[in-house]
């Protein structure tokens, strides 16, 4: 499911969308003032699975040498 993150242009309402389209994406408008100037951001699931697997800090904190 692509869950698309946008902020409204107008009022600067960050909000969720779950957008099945392309097409759909220019017709998201604003839940809080309704006005459809929003800005798409990245995926929050894609950029949050990418960047937990491969920048994650648990191998870096476990081979850590530790500074105690
Ligand atoms: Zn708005």
């Amino acid at each position: 499911m692509p869950l698309f993150e946008f902020v409204c242009s107008e009022c600067g309402q960050p909000f969720e969308e779950l957008v099945r389209s392309s097409n759909a994406i220019s017709e998201v408008s604003c839940p809080e003032c309704g006005s459809p100037k929003v800005s798409k951001k990245i995926s929050t699931f894609a950029s949050r699975l990418s960047g937990g697997v491969s920048s994650s800090g648990f191998s870096a904190a476990s081979c850590a040498p530790g500074g105690a």
